[in-house]
């Protein structure tokens, strides 16, 4: 796979579910890929990228800003509160908001900061322990917690449990969307993500399918 492979099939992905063409955003996850891979994917022109760590982030992707212009990078990954300043610093677009200290914490910041990323709720729809993200019986609540607070609430987040249909979680997923009336959908990977445009997605999150495997880590 490359990258237009992959911009090819969201095009026709989009065109099969009768969305607008352009309407779903590639976010291409860059996490423990070389950095030679990343540059030929900014070569290409792809400028939207996703990581799953502030620490990795931060030692790769500030070289990059300045040597490429217009790089929108989310934080696609699980994020500790004392590494909240500075994920705020580096990312465009946090999709792992997912507890109300975290929220909390947001909005202390954002009020130091003059600026807010843009912000998705990560919600736990398969419900596993192991998995961050709010309960979807909870998420109602804690949606309208992070818009009392001021917090640039964008849309929703989820990545579904590896042994179940990823579409009964994308459905749950704009369902809860709908109801509290956010309009964006992060979800679908590099398996499954031409099910997530037909379901609604405006944001997938593919690592593998353009960099090609991970090597451990
Ligand atoms: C790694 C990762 C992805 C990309 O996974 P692929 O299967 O390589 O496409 C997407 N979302 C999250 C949250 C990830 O951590």
């Amino acid at each position: 796979m490359s990258l237009h492979d992959i911009t090819s099939r969201i095009a026709k992905a989009e065109a099969d579910a009768g969305r607008t063409p352009g309407s779903v955003q590639l976010i291409a996850v860059s996490k423990v890929q070389p950095d030679t891979r990343v540059a030929a994917v900014l070569d290409e022109g792809h400028r939207y990228f996703g990581e799953n760590r502030v620490q990795e982030a931060e030692g790769k992707w500030p070289a990059f800003q300045q040597q490429y212009d217009g790089v929108g990078l989310h934080l696609i990954g699980p994020l500790q509160s004392n590494k909240a300043r500075s994920a705020m610093e580096l990312f465009d677009v946090i999709h792992t908001l997912d507890r109300p200290k975290l929220a909390q914490t947001f909005a202390r910041l954002a009020q130091e900061l003059g600026r807010c990323p843009d912000m998705f709720v990560q919600v736990n729809t398969g419900e596993e322990a192991q998995k961050a993200g709010v309960l979807p019986a909870d998420a109602d609540a804690f949606i309208k917690e992070c818009q009392s607070l001021d917090l640039p609430v964008r849309g929703l987040m989820c990545i579904p449990p590896v042994d179940e249909e990823a579409a009964l979680h994308f459905a749950l997923l704009a369902k809860i969307a709908a109801r509290n009336g956010v309009g964006d959908l992060s979800m679908g990977m590099s398996s499954d993500f031409e099910k997530a445009i037909a379901l609604g997605a405006t944001h997938v999150r593919v690592g593998s399918a353009i960099f090609g495997e991970r090597s451990a880590g």
